[in-house]
């Protein structure tokens, strides 16, 4: 479908997602926390029950598009503080966040941030745990290569979680649901930030990202086991998990 934004042709993609999150970094939180009516904390904290981490100094997590690190101050503090997590991002300026963040919650000392793509990770095969993307997976222009490179780098027995926006599957609940994203969204968007289009490209990027069982298909494409997605609020989100068996 097409509401009137402009296409985004794949090549360009990685650079206009990368000037969104730059130009949104220093209110990236609070922006969470109103586009989603503050929702978006209980699909987190839900995501992180489905991990539940192991509670042991050796448990690795790689969170990528962790930008400014929800998901990984979440995994430390479910494993009472014993996990390692590794947050990967694209963007410099989320991380940055991010980092001042852990500093102020007293987490640095289980947190490396790195700086790089999802296609292309920067670390040796089987070497974590649990991997895990939460809003993160539809920024990325090669899906298929984020997900493989999510197979190479987890341990056999490690597990695969992707939290993401999905397509909302409760009549009415979907009406309300469009008129906020495409009406509500950018507004707000434009009044915090200045610029309503940033938001209009998220917006669309829900829009183009493929279904529960689509994207199901792909991870189990990626070599993936055990496939399942969650619902959560209808559809407005999805938790998808795999295992590397
Ligand atoms: N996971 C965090 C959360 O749930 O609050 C941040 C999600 S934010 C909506 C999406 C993040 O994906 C941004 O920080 C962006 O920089 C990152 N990102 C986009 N493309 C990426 C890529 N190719 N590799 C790694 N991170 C990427």
């Amino acid at each position: 479908t097409s509401y009137g934004f402009r296409e985004v042709p794949d090549g360009q993609k990685q650079g206009l997602v990368n000037q969104v999150f730059h130009k949104v970094a220093k209110r990236y939180d609070i922006m969470n926390d109103v586009m989603s009516m503050g929702m978006h904390r209980a699909w987190k904290d839900a995501m992180i029950s489905a991990l539940n981490p192991r509670k042991e100094p050796g448990y690795k997590v790689l969170d990528v598009a962790g930008g400014t690190g929800d998901i990984a101050f979440r995994i430390v503090e479910a494993s009472g503080r014993q996990a390692h997590a590794t947050v990967l991002d694209i963007n410099g300026s989320m991380l940055g966040i991010g980092a001042e963040r852990a500093e102020k919650k007293k987490l640095s000392g289980n947190l490396t941030f790195v700086e790089a793509n999802a296609e292309e990770l920067p670390f040796e095969a089987g070497s974590f745990d649990a991997y895990t993307i939460a809003f993160g997976i539809r920024n990325v222009p090669r899906i298929d290569a984020a997900l493989s490179e999510a197979y190479r780098v987890l341990k056999r027995g490690g597990r695969l979680l992707v939290l993401e926006f999905s397509e909302v599957d409760m009549p009415l609940l979907d009406k309300i649901y469009d008129a906020w994203s495409f009406n509500a969204i950018p507004q707000f968007g434009k009044a915090i930030t200045g610029d309503a289009e940033p938001y209009q490209y998220l917006v669309e990027s829900i829009r183009k990202f493929p279904n529960q069982e689509n994207f199901a298909a792909m991870i189990r494409q990626a070599g993936f086991s055990r496939v399942t997605f969650t619902n959560y609020t209808g559809g407005i989100a999805a938790l998808h998990s795999g295992w590397k068996l």
